[in-house]
């Protein structure tokens, strides 16, 4: 069955932030009709490998994307290669990494900031450069992009929660408060995102730590949460979802073939 998918990676956001800061989403969790599930990223807990991982299901190991400095294009198959692959249209409003990885590298602000590339796997995309890149900007990107394009497949990705982590750390209130307000401003959008019957995922890469960084295997850097909303997941609570399936799920979300695991349970 095909349906349309959004997912939103929140980048540098821990699960615990998450399940106690995202009053919104978790609204929707209690009143049953969305679910937040635990998983563990996988290592190192950095973001460039983690955004390969999410979106191709291939850990960081195998990938070779082993740290952000690697900047090429994967050689993986991601979601939106699947997604290209089966005619379905894809777009992005992330970090430029994104456009490295799977349209263009090096990036080249004037040419791939904004992207309208029929042939690229990512067609529309919005990409930025600036870690401090207002996530209130960001989802107005994502939100042109589905307007004007109608994609199947929409990467919504901002970056405030880890930016403030990296300047105040894990405890603190900076960090804390930009998880909220990404959730207020998830807000805006998000009724009108399942009444256009798109399910919606939204996830981390990676936590954080105290010591503003992330890597390794602290609880706080590598638990991360994924909220699942719209009628074709399962909300009972009971997967144990890992992040090498997501791409994988994405896939059976959309309808669209491909040879990455998944996770069965997620889904109704
Ligand atoms: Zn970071």
């Amino acid at each position: 069955m095909k349906r349309t998918v959004i997912l939103i990676v929140l980048d540098g956001l821990n699960h615990e932030v998450a399940r106690h800061a995202l009053g919104h989403l978790q609204a929707y969790c209690a009143a049953g009709r969305g679910a937040l599930y635990k998983l563990d990223c996988e290592l190192p807990a950095l973001s460039r490998p983690l955004y390969e991982c999410i979106l191709t299901g291939v850990a960081p190991l195998d990938s070779g994307i082993v740290n952000n400095g690697v900047s090429r294009p994967s050689n993986q198959r991601s979601v939106f290669h699947y997604a290209r692959a089966a005619g379905l249209s894809t777009a992005a409003a992330a970090y430029h990494w994104v456009s490295e990885l799977y349209n263009r590298s090096p990036f080249v602000a004037a040419r791939d900031r904004h992207t309208e590339a029929p042939d690229l796997p990512i067609q529309h995309g919005h990409f930025y450069y600036a870690d401090h890149y207002p996530d209130s900007h960001l989802f107005a990107d994502a939100e042109s992009l589905r307007l004007r394009y109608r994609p199947d497949f929409l990467l919504v990705h901002p970056m405030n929660i880890d930016d403030a982590g990296h300047r105040h750390g894990l405890d603190s209130p900076h960090y804390r408060n930009a998880a909220r307000q990404a959730d207020i401003l998830l807000a805006d959008y998000l009724q009108g995102w399942l009444e256009a019957g798109y399910q919606v995922m939204v996830t981390a890469d990676h936590g954080m730590n105290t010591d503003r960084s992330h890597n390794g295997l602290l609880n706080e850097e590598r638990e991360v949460p994924l909220f699942v909303l719209g009628d074709a997941f399962s909300l009972d609570g009971y997967a144990q979802p890992k992040q090498t399936e997501l791409c994988g799920t994405l896939c059976e979300l959309l309808g669209v073939p491909h040879d990455k695991p998944f996770c069965r349970e997620l889904l109704a």
